[in-house]
């Protein structure tokens, strides 16, 4: 099964997401399996780290900026390489496990959208393979 959502992203910001994966599942009916959570965009990217202080997010977006500076050197003319760097530094998806109906999240884990190259009207994807106990769904 396959779920498609939208955000609008006015700023350079981590979105939590992970509360639409969890609806992806529920409505897939899938017990066991897996969740592929993936951004179909160049200068945005999906990663999974702590949703319990949002400090976290703050902390990674200074250490991306920090790593891949803007520079008079690129030559992509967008004008938008540094955010491009990015989501290929963070990537463009992340695979949860799916046991007993739930993802298998550490405690203080949460799914994020990362948009770099902000405002935009952004969408993912969640892809939902797995077996519902009767067979593969
Ligand atoms: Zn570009």
């Amino acid at each position: 099964m396959l779920y498609e959502y939208r955000l609008e992203t006015p700023k350079r910001n981590f979105y939590d997401v992970t509360a639409q994966v969890r609806e992806a599942v529920g409505k897939s009916g899938v017990w066991d399996g897996i969740a592929v959570v993936y951004c179909p965009h160049t200068t945005a990217g999906m990663t999974i780290n702590e949703n319990a202080d949002p400090d976290v997010a703050r902390d990674l977006l200074f250490a991306l900026d920090k790593t891949f500076p803007d520079r008079p050197e690129f030559r992509h003319s967008e004008g938008n390489s540094a955010a491009h760097l990015m989501a290929s530094a963070i990537g463009s998806g992340v695979t949860v496990v799916i046991d007993g109906g739930r993802l298998l999240l550490g405690t203080w884990q949460g799914i994020y959208f990362c948009e770099f190259d902000p405002p935009r009207s952004r969408k993912f994807y969640v892809k939902i393979v797995g077996w519902a106990g009767g067979g593969c769904l």
